[in-house]
Formats: C-alpha cells, structure tokens, sequence
C-alpha cells in the first residue's frame, strides 16, 4: 500500500465558471488558471501520482503546454487514473478538503464524489469530499481563493 497527499490553490476572478471537483458551480467569481483551475482535481491527481511515485501534475501537463490551456481537468484526473491502472495500482480511498469561504459547497459535494467515482472507475464509497471555511481568516476567508487538500491511499492488489 502506498499513500500520497496533494495540495492546490486557485484565486479567484470575476466571472467566468466555477468548476470544483468537476462541478460547475454557480458564484460570481471563477478560478483563475491556464486549465479549467479545478483545484480539487489537482490536489487529487497530485495526491494519485504523489502515490505513485509519478512526480506531479505539472510535469505530467505544464502549463507551458497550449494543449492544456481551458484544458477540463476531468481528462487530466483520467489520464492520471490510467497512469496508475497502467502500473497495477488500484484506488483504495481518497479524501479531499475544499477549503473555500463562498460559495456555499454543500449542495454539491455528492456530485464531486460520483463525477470522481467515475472517472476513476472507483466505488463511489472510495471517495470522500468535505469542504470548510477558515472562520473569514486568510486568502480563502477574505474570499480571495479556494485551496484544496487530497490524501488518497492505493494498492497494487485487486479489490476485494
Ligand atoms: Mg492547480
């Protein structure tokens, strides 16, 4: 078993699509970024290739890589999960912290976790998503940014 933890952050700028855990979000503001600034799905795929001994999200798609730009970070959470297929390691459980002050996330945090179950080709019990305030403290409390945290832990034996 091996684990692996990933971390992202995201400012936010006016206007635009909110797109968290590859759920669009409604909010006035959007997350600034040469991708879709999904910043969920970043700290989750640095988590999956952290875990895999793979390095990081960056080295697997540069923003310096115009394929990238508005790149859905749906298909770079995909391609790392066939990374990972590839190798013979299966997803044991992943769990994720948006850490956001606005918008409210509640009403859409079952959607991350079936819109991840399924690009990952996980049980959608493997994946647990939460999101916090920071009590108006910092870049997220002053609203300026969301950060997200991931910790996920994988195998290489088939799941039971
Ligand atoms: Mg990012």
């Amino acid at each position: 078993m091996r684990i692996g933890q990933g971390f992202d952050v995201h400012a936010f700028e006016s206007g635009g699509r909110l797109v968290l855990g590859g759920v669009l979000v409604p909010h006035s503001h959007s997350l600034k970024a040469h991708s879709d600034g999904d910043v969920l799905l970043h700290a989750l795929c640095d988590a999956l290739l952290g875990a895999a001994g793979l390095g990081d999200i960056g080295q697997h798609f540069p923003d310096t890589d115009e394929t990238y730009r508005h790149a859905d970070s749906r298909t770079l959470l995909r391609s790392v999960g066939e990374k990972l297929q590839a190798r013979g390691f299966t997803l044991v459980n992943a769990d994720m912290t948006l850490i956001a002050q606005s918008p409210r996330l509640a009403p859409y945090i079952a959607a991350m976790g079936e819109t991840i179950a399924a690009d990952l080709d996980a049980p959608v019990e493997c994946i647990n998503v939460k999101a916090t305030t920071t009590e108006h403290l910092g870049f997220t409390g002053r609203e300026e940014g969301i950060a997200a945290l991931a910790v996920v832990l994988i195998d290489r034996q088939s799941r039971a």
